[in-house]
């Protein structure tokens, strides 16, 4: 396949944007090459400006649940633009989907919606902080909670992609109330609690860790964490930004059958559209402004094409007969021919999966945390993602991100995805 035109577009782009781009990992530079300018896409496919046709494993890093340009969202969207874009002021639109949200997620009572999940996370913490009249956070090596200061402290996803963990601009005086903790590690975050007594406002985990691949949390480590939360009087976050309204229609605290106290939302949620959401039962949510000291605010928030599109998504999820066990059944499906090809060719490799979340790493260990993570051999990798490519498949240009499945993936997308993994392994 040939990327041209990409590559004419990211040299124009190059001189105005920082990098080519408005999100570092799009830029390529953890695989080399060119990125992949898109210009339209539908269903399981995305056509770029070459004129090729990649099947897409990544569904703009998770949102596109139910494939791209879905016709109830696009509907959606497009008749609202019709009657006015942003009018911040209240709609009747923000009501319906909080309590179709609140409907289907365990153990919340009220919703506030931002812009992305990164505000979701950041907007989390200064609630718990508030409401418990503490500073510290503990948060885990490898999770990713968007870009603000307190999480840019071994932060996963493109930031260990580029190098950069911890990133310059982030100051000591923030950095020192995040205290790190190991994913799957109960005795690690008991001695954190130890050492900060009553000092620890909240823990925020990725329920399934899906910005160092796919890492699932072990069995008892999201009760430890409710237990070990519980008898210190520390909130627990559940940051579900990818897992949400993604591995059931009540996320991971569904599928774990663990309740969080602030639970997080981003991507699925907003059907593609900007959107991020924090929620929690009334007593926390009510120490929000207006109602609460804790402020937290946003000009576009709530807008009406952004609820339009993730009212139009969590409809047809809540409806959707059989789109759980689907997903499931076709990323297993996806995870066994994978293995298959992977062994033929006698390839080391360790696979994660949850649900519709699924990664390879290249490496034998069991993958369970941050370190282990960073085990993988990312030659191997940079050779599966271009051979890949190759062959007209899109997996994230980075060995730490994880693959979002999507409904829209036919039983023969995923037979011409599983040949194209023989075809490149044995050339690994
Ligand atoms: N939390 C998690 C778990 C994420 O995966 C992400 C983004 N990948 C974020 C927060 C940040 O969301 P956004 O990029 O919308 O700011």
């Amino acid at each position: 396949m040939l990327y041209k035109r990409s590559s004419q577009l990211f040299a124009e782009a190059s001189e105005v944007l920082p990098g080519g781009v408005n999100s570092p990992v799009r830029a390529f530079k953890s695989v080399g090459g060119t990125p992949i300018f898109v210009k339209e896409a539908k269903g399981a496919y995305l056509y770029d400006e070459d004129g090729n046709r990649l099947i897409d494993y990544i569904n703009s890093w998770g949102p596109m649940l139910l494939g791209h340009a879905y016709e109830p969202v696009v509907t959606a969207v497009v008749e609202k633009a019709k009657k006015g874009t942003s009018f911040g002021m209240p709609t009747e639109l923000e009501t319906e989907i909080a309590k179709l949200a609140v409907s289907m997620v365990p153990g919340i009572e009220k919703i506030r919606f931002v812009n992305s999940g990164t505000e979701a996370c950041m907007s989390a913490i200064r609630l718990a902080r508030g409401f418990t009249n503490r500073d510290k956070i503990i948060k885990f090596a490898g999770c990713y909670h968007g870009h603000s200061d307190s999480f840019l402290i071994q932060a996963g996803s493109g930031a260990i992609t580029f190098g950069a963990p911890n990133s310059p601009g982030v100051t000591q005086g923030t950095a020192k109330d995040t205290l790190l903790a190991r994913y799957n590690d109960l005795d690690n975050v008991r001695s954190l609690f130890e050492a900060n007594k009553n000092e620890i406002a909240a823990i925020i985990v990725e329920p399934v860790a899906g910005n160092m691949g796919c890492v699932p949390p072990q069995d008892g480590f999201l009760q430890g964490l409710r237990t070990l939360c519980d008898a210190n009087g520390t909130l627990l976050i559940f940051d579900e930004v990818m897992t949400g309204f993604r591995l059931s229609k009540g996320g991971a605290q569904e599928l774990f059958n663990v309740k969080a106290d602030i639970v997080t939302f981003g991507k699925v949620i907003g059907g593609g559209l900007p959107v991020g959401a924090f929620a929690a039962r009334n007593e926390i949510m009510n120490y929000l402004a207006p109602l609460g000291p804790v402020y937290q605010a946003g000009t576009l928030s709530g807008n009406p094409l952004a609820m339009a599109a993730g009212l139009a998504m969590l409809s047809d999820i809540n409806k959707n007969e059989g789109l759980f066990d689907r997903l499931e059944q076709k990323t297993a499906y996806l995870e066994k021919g994978i293995r298959e090809q992977l062994e033929k060719a006698g390839v080391v490799f360790t696979i994660n999966r949850v649900g519709s979340m699924i990664s390879v790493h290249f490496d034998a260990t069991p993958v369970v945390d941050f370190d282990t993570a960073k085990n993988g051999d990312n030659e191997t990798f940079k050779k599966f993602f271009h051979g890949l490519l190759q062959e007209g498949i899109y997996i994230a240009p980075s060995a730490y991100e994880t693959w979002f499945i999507t409904d829209a993936l036919s039983y023969e997308d995923l037979d011409n995805t599983i040949a194209a993994v023989g075809k490149v392994a044995e050339k690994l």
